[in-house]
This record gives structure tokens, C-alpha cells and sequence, in this order.
């Protein structure tokens, strides 16, 4: 069974299409019954979560299996043991999947060598989060009408993802789906939060206004404070005045332009309040349908029809 460790591996069309044919089901009322398998998924998340989990979660349920989360305060990751051991563990008690969250890039590969089941990576520092880019990319297929998704659909639009690009694993797992379905990426940030060595395939801008002229699509990104040495900001007033997404830097893009953001906000700091809540936003349209793509993810890597 596969394992689902990077974006560029996922088999994207069939991925959209499931999570598609999900949407349609679950907006069936009443939702369709499911039958309980009596086996386990394990979740586990070494770093914290919202939105990932709870569309994982919620994920397990609808197809039928029972979430064990496991918190590395909660686990014996807390008396030592490695996350390999942890994953034999897993192995050894029939787990049918595992679904990692963890602070250090490359956490899921070094699990995968280990573990029969399917290894779902949910987050891995800096590194990753294929399944947050599959739902990003859902989105704008459905925004722009499900156009045949073998086809370089987005050819012609311009993404622009704004901040802290050095630590975000989404803007790297982003970068792959979008410039494969065809956009013309920019990534703009702070020369201290750009990556040491320019991501490949995308247009690099430490000037907001050059990325949002024109754009189709602006992806808002947190600063991600937890991996961030001291100092890379001379402060976050300078951060706002030069790269908040506010009405009148939006101004700049075409003007059907949609905002995104992977979550969470951080209200009056990469984003103002009536951008995250107007009505180019899609933030939580991103939400709903991150439960619909972690179905699809989950019964790909599980082998289900
Ligand atoms: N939720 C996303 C992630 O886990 C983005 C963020 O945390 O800012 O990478």
C-alpha cells in the first residue's frame, strides 16, 4: 500500500475526482450509514493541530475506522522511545494506517522504512504537507469549475503566496501541484524568511505589490514563530506595513482574485479581518474541504475501491 510521504507522489486527478465524489456524498441528507471495521487508525501528532486532525479525524469515521490519536505528551515518545519503535508498536498491534504530525522534516520517511501500513504524512517541519496542498488545489478546481484535471488547468493564472516561505511546509508542497496543473507561482516574503536557496519552478519576490499585481489566487501564510530563530523580523509592524493582505494591496490583483490560507490565522498580522472574512475569501471553503480530500487520501492509501 502506499505510502503518502510527498505531494509530487500523489496521484492527483483520481485524488480530486474521490474527493469530489465525497462532497456529493456527504451532502446527503441523512449522511449514508457506514459500516464499522473494528480497526484502528492511528494518528499521530507530535505537533499541534486543528484543522488536520479533526479532517483526519472525521476522515476515519466516515470510512469506517476508529481514530487512536496519540499526542507525544501522551505517548511513550515522552519516555523515550523513537518514532520508529513507535511505528513497529503500531505495526505490531494491526493498525491499518498511520497519520504523522512532526516538528522535524522528514519524520514520515524515516517512519515508512519501518511500517507496513500506509504512512500518511500530515506536516513534517519545514518540510511537507501534501495533503493541505491537495486540498488547496481541490479548491481551486472546484472555484474554477472542474476542468479536466489531466490537463495543465491553471495554465495562464498567477499564484501568489505571501509570507513566511522559509518554514512553510505548504508553500513547498503547493509549489509542487500548482506549477504541475500549470500556474505561474510567485513566492514572496522578507529576504530573512525566503528560503537559502530559491525554490524551484517559482518567480521569488521580496516585494508584495510585484506578487499580488495582476494575481489570481493570493495565499496568505503565518509566520511560523515555533521554527523561527530569534531576530529574522525587525518587527512585526515593518511586517504588516510591507506584506499584510489588506483590501488595498488586493486591490493590486485581477479582480475576481480568490484569497486562501491554510490556517491558522493570524487576524491583524499576514491578513486584516476584512480580507480573511470578505468575500473573495475561501478560507473555509479550504476547511470543508480538507475532510473531503483526507477521505480520498485515506482510501487511496488504504487500497479502497
Ligand atoms: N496548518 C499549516 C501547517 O501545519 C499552516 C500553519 O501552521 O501555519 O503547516
Amino acid at each position: 500500500m502506499p505510502h503518502i510521504l510527498t505531494a509530487a507522489a500523489l496521484p492527483v486527478s483520481d485524488l480530486l475526482r474521490r474527493a469530489d465524489t465525497w462532497r456529493v456524498r456527504l451532502a446527503e441528507r441523512p449522511a449514508p450509514p457506514v459500516a464499522p471495521k473494528a480497526a484502528l487508525i492511528a494518528l499521530l501528532f507530535y505537533e499541534p493541530s486543528t484543522r488536520t486532525r479533526a479532517a483526519f479525524e472525521q476522515a476515519c469515521v466516515l470510512l469506517g475506522y476508529h481514530p487512536l490519536v496519540i499526542t507525544a505528551e501522551a505517548s511513550s515518545i515522552a519516555k523515550g522511545e523513537s518514532l520508529q519503535d513507535t511505528v513497529r508498536t503500531l505495526n505490531a498491534q494491526g493498525v491499518r494506517a498511520i497519520v504523522i504530525r512532526h516538528p522535524q522534516a522528514g519524520a514520515p520517511i524515516h517512519a515508512a522504512q519501518v511500517s507496513d501500513a500506509p504512512i500518511l504524512n500530515a506536516g513534517d517541519g519545514a518540510h511537507e504537507h501534501p495533503t493541505q496542498a491537495l486540498l488547496d488545489l481541490y479548491t481551486l478546481w472546484r472555484h474554477y469549475g472542474c476542468p479536466d484535471p489531466d490537463t495543465r488547468w491553471l495554465g495562464g493564472r498567477k499564484v501568489a503566496i505571501i509570507g513566511d516561505i522559509r518554514h512553510s511546509r505548504v508553500a513547498r508542497s503547493n509549489l509542487i501541484l500548482l506549477t504541475r496543473a500549470g500556474a505561474e507561482v510567485w513566492l514572496c516574503a522578507p529576504p530573512t524568511l525566503l528560503p537559502d536557496t530559491p525554490l524551484p519552478d517559482a518567480h521569488t519576490t521580496t516585494n508584495a505589490e510585484q506578487a499580488i499585481q495582476n494575481a489570481d489566487v493570493v495565499m496568505a501564510l503565518r509566520l511560523q514563530t515555533e521554527r523561527m530563530q530569534q531576530g529574522l523580523l525587525p518587527s512585526l509592524d515593518a511586517y504588516r506595513r510591507d506584506y499584510q493582505i489588506d483590501p488595498e494591496r488586493l486591490k493590486l490583483a485581477k479582480p475576481e482574485c480568490v484569497v486562501m490560507h491554510p490556517g491558522p490565522i493570524q487576524r491583524g498580522v499576514e491578513i486584516t479581518d476584512a480580507v480573511a472574512d470578505g468575500a473573495a475569501s475561501l478560507i473555509l471553503t479550504q476547511v470543508r474541504h480538507g475532510v473531503y480530500v483526507r477521505l480520498a487520501v485515506l482510501e487511496y492509501a488504504l487500497g479502497e475501491a
